[in-house]
């Protein structure tokens, strides 16, 4: 099979939840639609979605970096995934997002010539998931309380709360939503590099009676340093999520002992190729992973779930993305559940399973590689 030609999509989203983080906050998703099509017939889908706080990429230049490596991929042979990330890698080291779009492209392609879905050519296995569901960064007790309430009606029994702000703000909206939900809920909280050591001792001594799941990227992302100190001082665990992209992250912060765990997103490991690598070192380490997304759609997050039902090291869901988008352009690929939102099911169609809704193909920006 060959790659005759790919298709790349401006995929535009409007967002029904603006979520605050302390990097910043983005106020719709500017995504990027990958098509993959190949001398036989069948075609790939892939989506990035670019974060430029995190990965260091906007949608312009993800369109420029998809032409550079649609060009590159032209006659190429779409299912050899391990030669062609790697070449892709080779040429372009940045734009994480893009990388993943067309991984995920690959292993769809993959997935229909083999007439199976991609979690069971991972050696996987389908069964229902659960995610829990994010809230950015509110202005008041009553805010948080009010989202919160919300999210338990849905039927979610994990919050994570976006933490790393200066002063007792964190430790007041966090206990807000504890003493609301009451002990059965588990609650995380994800700082986004925000806070420094002091800072992070400072809310560790505070929330230590709130009974956290983990404290997710406290710090900057480049110092392990003091992520080790953290971890020696406090009990609460450490995920890393902005330190670690790929497997050389994975591996150097594990040996370290820098987390507890380690947060793998296709959108800053390039895709599902990478996630298994570094899934595969969390475990040699004794370490569970979470998935997280950015702000994909239906897409991007049944991909991830895939690699969930293949890897059951990985045991924290951050898949609830397509539920702040104003917009599904999915037909198919995972479901949120009808009556409890938390749930998450992924059918049995080969490949990813997931098709684009005509008109938004219609309504968005393309250009063609051939
Ligand atoms: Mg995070």
């Amino acid at each position: 099979m060959k790659i005759t030609s790919i298709d790349i999509f401006k995929m535009d989203m409007k967002l029904s939840y603006i979520c605050a983080v302390s990097l910043g906050s983005i106020p719709s998703a500017e995504n990027i639609l990958i098509k993959i099509n190949t001398d036989m017939g069948i075609h790939g889908w892939g989506e990035g979605s670019p974060y430029s706080f995190i990965t260091g990429e906007t949608q312009a230049t993800c369109i420029e970096a998809a032409k550079f490596l649609g060009k590159l991929l032209i006659g190429k042979d779409p299912t050899a995934i391990e030669e062609n990330l790697t070449l892709i890698k080779r040429y372009l080291p940045t734009h994480p997002s893009v990388r993943s779009a067309f991984d995920m492209a690959m292993w769809d392609v993959l997935g229909k010539e083999c007439k199976q879905p991609v979690y069971k050519i991972l050696g996987g296995k389908n069964r229902q998931l659960r995610t829990d569901q994010t809230m950015g960064h509110e202005n008041s007790v009553e805010d948080v309380q009010k989202l919160a309430k919300k999210f338990l009606d849905q039927g979610f029994n994990e919050i994570k709360m976006k933490t790393g702000r200066p002063g007792k703000t964190d430790f007041n909206h966090v206990k807000a939503v504890r003493d609301l939900v009451g002990e059965e809920i588990q609650l995380k909280v994800d700082s986004n590099q925000g806070w420094n050591l002091a800072e992070s001792l400072n809310n560790a001594r505070l929330m230590e009676s709130l009974d956290l799941m983990y404290f997710e990227q406290p710090l900057p992302v480049w110092n392990l340093d003091d992520m080790i100190r953290l971890r020696e001082k406090i009990n609460i665990p450490i995920c890393a999520d902005e330190s670690v992209f790929d497997e050389f992250d994975a591996f150097k912060i594990c040996k370290l002992g820098a987390a507890d765990y380690l947060n793998i997103k296709l959108g800053k490991s390039g895709g599902i190729h990478t996630g298994l690598k570094i899934n595969a070192i969390a475990e040699s380490y004794g370490a569970k992973c979470m998935i997280g997304c950015f702000t994909e759609s239906r897409l991007g997050l049944t991909a991830a779930a895939h690699l969930v039902l293949a890897r059951p090291n990985i045991i924290f869901l951050d898949l609830d993305s397509a539920l702040i988008l104003g917009e599904d352009p999915i037909i198919g690929g995972m479901k949120y559940g009808e009556k409890n939102k938390s749930f998450i099911s992924v059918g049995e169609k080969p490949g990813l399973g997931v098709e684009l809704k005509e008109e938004y193909l219609q309504k968005w920006k393309s250009f063609k590689v051939e």
